[in-house]
């Protein structure tokens, strides 16, 4: 039977994480700083796949600047 050993690594330094601090995406990162680094990089790749669709949300706002 395999034991299911709590193996966290930081996805940034790959350090092992003790405690169950942070965690971002179901990823476990060391600190805060480093949880945020990982944050942006999964923002990034998420931004990357998504510019390859088209967009039709952004329609310009039509309101009158008369005042
Ligand atoms: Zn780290």
């Amino acid at each position: 039977m395999a034991i299911q050993t709590m193996d966290k690594s930081c996805p940034i330094c790959c350090k092992d994480v003790a405690e169950p601090t942070f965690m971002r995406f179901g990823e476990w990162v060391c600190s805060e700083a480093h949880a945020e680094e990982y944050v942006s990089e999964v923002r990034g790749q998420k931004l990357r796949t998504v510019v390859s669709e088209p967009r039709r949300d952004d329609r310009p706002s039509g309101r009158g600047c008369c005042g």
